[in-house]
């Protein structure tokens, strides 16, 4: 069956179909133009059938003319059609009802009503760029789709791709903003049904990229729930819900979530140090993450200058940059290729002169340079990480002696290297130590991070 004849097929069944739903149908056909331009040639193009066969057709042919200029003249309220039949002195039914559209009841035809609505939502949001999604009612979809089964129509695209688009198109004129389909500030998500319409807003989260430095002991980098009550509040935590008065997080966080108006953030730390140990050098790479942004662009330098001034002495920030999602993911990946540097305070159990220690610092560096060490999970650790060898490269050594009792040790590790592990044993469960080398039992007591190489 021709295109036409299925046109002709539609309007027979006593129903109007509005010349955007039309052209929907036939989308897969003659792409690069629109369902509207689509649906008008359509009907042009029967109409101008019609009108010939009716000008110059047998008389079986001229009926089925007749037939056809009717149909488009009462259920498809076709303007041209009309204008033949009341030249040529045919009579048609006016339909008193409205010119309601059976698939779409006008939608198409009223989509600017909906601007209103959303413009209203979307306000008080600073944005770059959108995106339509549309979550469809069930009397429409299922309309449309016994409609096309019953008029074998196996070419349309779906009312709601064919909405998201239209919607897309006049909302980005009206804003001056382009539509972005894969990383878009806002998703509007409207919900659809003939008599409502409601809309919802999905923000991009706010990146932000950093390196911070930490020169105070004891804070940890994230915020850090209460053990005891999970962040409740209790005795054991004085009723602040966390086990530690501060952390990174919480003195960086702040100053970024009031100046984009968010009341959620997230810290990602490219790793992380443990709780007494301070990061210095060129400082640990993170992103903060900021949910739900009512302000996109911020004055990173000035939020430097005052986080900085405001933690002098605790915590210091640098490197600001806009960032992604993608970024997340890698500096968590990269933790564990880089190269960190540690300088290491120890503690030796018995006294040693330094001429041992240059001996079994050069067994040391002998031993352990350029080699691989492997770590069971440390003991301190065991209850929230998988018991499992993880195996780590060294690469460089420095040692000093301080005192009989005292040595310090500058130390290049692969990422994720359990420094003080290396250093004690851990009873074993690192293997080779510095501990097992030496002969003699050593304790870290103060480690700080001097670099992190990318
Ligand atoms: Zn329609
Ligand atoms: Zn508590």
């Amino acid at each position: 069956m021709n295109i036409l004849e299925k046109i002709k097929d539609i309007y027979a069944e006593k129903k109007n179909i509005c010349s955007f739903c039309l052209g929907r149908m036939f989308s897969l056909l003659g792409t690069s133009t629109t369902n509207i331009e689509r649906g008008k040639a359509l009907l042009l193009t029967t109409l101008m059938n019609a009108h010939r066969k009716y000008l110059s057709g047998t008389h079986s042919e001229r009926e089925q003319a007749i037939n056809c200029l009717k149909a488009l003249a009462q259920n498809a309220h076709y303007t041209p059609a009309q204008k033949i039949l009341l030249k040529e002195g045919i009579e048609y039914e006016h339909h008193a009802e409205e010119h309601k559209c059976y698939l779409c009841h006008n939608i198409f035809e009223q989509l600017h009503t909906f601007v209103e609505p959303i413009l209203k939502e979307i306000k008080d949001f600073e944005f770059d760029n959108f995106l339509i999604g549309t979550s469809l009612d069930a009397k429409i979809l299922n309309k449309e789709d016994s409609f096309k089964a019953k008029l074998n129509l196996f070419e349309a695209e779906s009312f709601k791709s064919h909405f998201n688009r239209e919607m897309g198109k006049l909302l980005s004129e009206t804003l001056k903003k382009p539509s972005e389909f894969n990383y878009p500030d806002l998703t509007i998500i409207c919900t659809l049904g003939y008599d409502s319409f409601s809309i919802e807003l999905l923000i991009r989260s706010l990146f932000i990229y950093g390196r911070y430095k930490k020169f105070l002991r004891g804070i940890p980098q994230t915020r850090w729930p209460c053990r005891e009550c999970q962040g409740k509040g209790c005795e054991h935590c004085n009723n602040t819900g966390k086990m530690y008065e501060t952390s990174v997080e919480e003195l960086i966080s702040p100053e970024f979530c009031k100046a984009s108006l968010v009341e959620e953030s997230k810290f990602h730390g490219a790793g992380r140090e443990d709780i007494d140990v301070k990061m210095l050098g060129s400082g640990r790479p993170f992103v903060l993450e900021l949910i739900n942004p009512k302000k996109r662009t911020l004055d990173l330098d000035r939020l430097k200058t005052l986080i900085n001034k405001d933690n002098e002495k605790k915590v210091e920030i640098d490197y600001l940059n806009y960032s992604d999602k993608n970024e997340v993911i890698k500096i968590k990946q990269n933790a564990k290729d880089t190269k960190k540097t540690y300088k290491a305070l120890v503690q030796v159990d018995q006294e040693i002169n330094q001429e041992e220690f240059e001996a079994k610092l050069e067994k040391l560096k002998k031993t352990l340079e350029g080699s691989i060490v492997y770590q069971k999970t440390p003991q301190r650790v065991a209850h929230r990480r998988a018991d499992k060898v993880r195996k780590k490269k060294i690469f460089v050594i420095e040692g000093s002696y301080l005192n009989p009792t005292s040595l310090e040790f500058i130390i290049q590790t692969q990422g994720g290297t359990y420094i003080k592990e290396l250093i004690s044993s851990d009873q074993g469960r690192t293997t080779p130590s510095f501990s097992e080398i030496f002969e003699i039992p050593l304790k870290c007591e103060k480690l700080d991070v001097l670099s992190i190489d990318y």
